[in-house]
């Protein structure tokens, strides 16, 4: 679903990812974690392109983003298609980002209204379906400030969702919630893996990591150190880098 491949990415004179090498299967959950400042959240967004990258390719579902080959040739796309590559991909934030003058269902339904123009009474429909799955039922209603961080954080999910993504990232979904609301939010999480989601999530729970990645990447200053089934990278880690990252953390 990603294939990522010698990625490049600088803000001015700091180079912030320095040649990423990362695939992520179809239907699976992989596991990004590594230090603070590693370079995480710069990849998850040059994977839906809110940023672009300076060296390397990165496709999603065999697409370059924001590319297209034409007679050969590679040719940049206009906004309006780079926003429709990135339409099919859903991202949920630390911080939940929800419109906090709509309802829980007014946030699920907008997207689906405004970009895929579907009808009201289906959108509405499938926003209560979405909110149901993800435990919301009776709070269809509630405005953002009326719901708990994790509840709030579980609507961002359905929002999420109501686009119907091929690929799902999280850039450390529960690391603004108290610590009793992030076991709701990593249960739907899981919930969508069990039901064959591909995500990418950045994370420090490594509990979670542990129990319902594939994979797990440790990147460290710009480079993906070392991969591998949580069992092995989290057990046994060959590069002493990622022992040391482990040793804090665990
Ligand atoms: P992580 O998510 O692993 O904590 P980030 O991807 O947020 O790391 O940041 C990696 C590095 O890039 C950090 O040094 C950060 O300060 C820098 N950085 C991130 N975004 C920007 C930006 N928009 N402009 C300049 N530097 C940035
Ligand atoms: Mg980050």
């Amino acid at each position: 679903m990603i294939v990522a491949t010698g990625v490049h990415k600088r803000y001015g004179t700091l180079d912030v990812l320095k040649g990423i090498d990362l695939t992520v299967q179809r239907g699976e959950v992989t596991c990004l974690i590594g230090p603070s400042g590693s370079g995480k959240s710069t990849f998850l967004r040059c994977v839906n392109r809110l940023e672009r990258i300076q060296g390397g390719r990165l496709a999603v579902d065999g697409e370059l983003m924001g590319y297209k080959t034409k007679r050969g040739r590679l040719h940049e796309l206009r906004e309006d298609e780079i926003a429709a590559q990135r339409a099919q991909i859903g991202m949920v934030f630390q911080h939940f980002h929800l419109f906090a003058h709509m309802t829980a269902l007014e946030n699920v339904v907008e997207a689906p209204l405004r970009v895929r123009k579907v009808k009201r009474e289906d959108a509405v429909a499938q926003g209560t379906a979405l909110l149901a799955r993800v435990g919301l039922e009776d709070k269809l209603d509630a405005y953002p400030s009326q719901l708990s961080g994790g509840q709030q954080q579980r609507v961002a999910i359905a929002r999420a969702l109501a686009m119907e993504p091929k690929l799902m990232l999280f850039d450390e979904p529960t690391s603004a919630l108290d610590p009793e609301t992030v076991g709701e939010v990593l249960d739907v999480i899981r919930d969508l893996a069990a039901d064959g989601m591909t995500m990418l999530v950045v994370t420090h729970e490594m509990g979670f990591a542990r129990e319902v990645a594939d994979t797990v990447v440790f990147m460290d200053e710009g480079r993906v150190i070392e991969s591998g089934p949580p069992d092995e990278l989290l057990e046994r880690p060959a590069h002493p880098r990622t022992r040391e990252f482990l040793a804090r953390v665990l």
